[in-house]
């Protein structure tokens, strides 16, 4: 209590237990700093230190290192997933997914060391490389006359700092780029931490001509308000509803109702996690503007994806 108030002090320790979990003065030091980080995600006030944590933070630290490098030495790659334009019947956009094939570990999921790049600070690095990448391909699919937009994914990291709009601006103008060719998506929670500040950012890139969309609406702590506050075009429904949507009475309701209320304001709604031709029917009975999932094509490489482009016929899929 301090003068009349009340003041709540949240108190958290991670224990390490001499000569349990070490008798070297640096290795319980250590496991005491990841027992408290872990009190801290668990949320709960004391943790002990728990056999084998050490090497998973080691094997973190690892990562990142590795994850550096990665960047540095061009060893990501860039995916692409089509999205069908139901109205257009075609591919009218593709959205750029990143991998890591890491020499010994093999195959790392994004969404696993995109938690890690933020964690470490990589996430500027990473998102420019991203960038770099996908601008130049796309540069080259229209020099070929192909016609495709990209959708590039954007993490609440970058929305935290103010120099993207003028970086893709660049890259933009380098490669010849149209800024109608390049959709962000980002997610509603990406705009939680600072909103002011993202929502800044967010209003550069829609005054560059850039298009933006929310992606995996429906599973983050989406408030309408901010919703209609956004700056942007396009609506991707999580796949958590779209995956059973065949099977799930709920979900349908869910999908048909967010449908009609993105377009009584103004957004393209896109469908992700669309896998049978079921569930591409009752999209397409409820309005849904555009389609992305297995059904229509996994992300794919560049090449892989191009040979793909060039036979696939929407009138053939369904
Ligand atoms: P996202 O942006 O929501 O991407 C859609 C994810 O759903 C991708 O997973 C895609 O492979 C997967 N997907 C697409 N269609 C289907 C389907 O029909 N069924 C199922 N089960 N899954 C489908 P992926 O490639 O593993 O990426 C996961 C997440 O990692 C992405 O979710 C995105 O948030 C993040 N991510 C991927 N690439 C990048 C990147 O270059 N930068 C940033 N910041 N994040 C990225
Ligand atoms: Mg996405
Ligand atoms: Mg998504």
């Amino acid at each position: 209590l301090i003068n009349e108030f009340e003041v709540t002090i949240p108190i958290r320790a991670g224990v390490a237990i001499f000569p349990l979990h070490g008798d070297q003065t640096g290795q319980l030091l250590r496991r005491t700093e990841i027992a408290l980080n872990s009190a801290k995600e668990k949320k709960c006030t004391v943790q002990f230190y728990e056999e084998g944590s050490d090497a998973k933070h080691l094997n973190r630290i690892r990562l990142i290192n590795d994850l550096k490098q990665a960047i540095e030495q061009n060893h990501l790659v860039m995916f692409y997933q089509p999205k069908v334009d139901l109205k257009a019947r075609r591919v009218t956009q593709v959205e750029a997914l990143i991998r890591w094939f890491h020499k010994e570990l093999g195959f790392v999921s994004p969404e696993e060391f995109i938690t890690l790049a933020e964690q470490a600070g990589l996430m500027p690095a990473l998102t420019r490389w991203v960038l770099l990448t996908v601008i130049k391909e796309l540069s080259t699919w229209m020099e070929s006359g192909i016609d495709l937009a990209m959708a590039v994914n954007l993490s609440a990291y970058d929305l935290a700092h103010d120099d993207l709009p003028d970086y893709i601006e660049k890259l933009l103008t380098e490669y010849k780029v149209p800024a109608t060719h390049l959709i962000l998506e980002v997610t509603e929670s990406a705009v939680i931490e600072d909103p002011e500040q993202a929502m800044n950012v967010l209003h550069r890139f829609k005054k560059q001509g850039i298009k933006l969309a929310i992606d995996d609406y429906g599973t983050g702590y989406s408030s309408l308000g901010q919703l209609k506050s956004m700056p942007v075009d396009e609506l991707k429904i999580d796949k958590s509803f779209v995956l059973n949507l065949d099977q799930d009475k709920d979900d349908q309701v869910i999908v048909r109702s967010t449908i009609e209320m993105g377009h009584n304001i103004g957004l393209t709604i896109v469908a992700e996690g669309v896998e049978t031709k079921a569930a591409w029917l009752l999209l397409e009975e409820y309005g849904c503007d555009k389609l992305q999932g297995y059904f229509i094509s996994k992300p794919a490489s560049g090449a892989d994806f191009l040979a793909w482009y060039k036979d696939y016929d929407v009138n053939d899929a369904v």
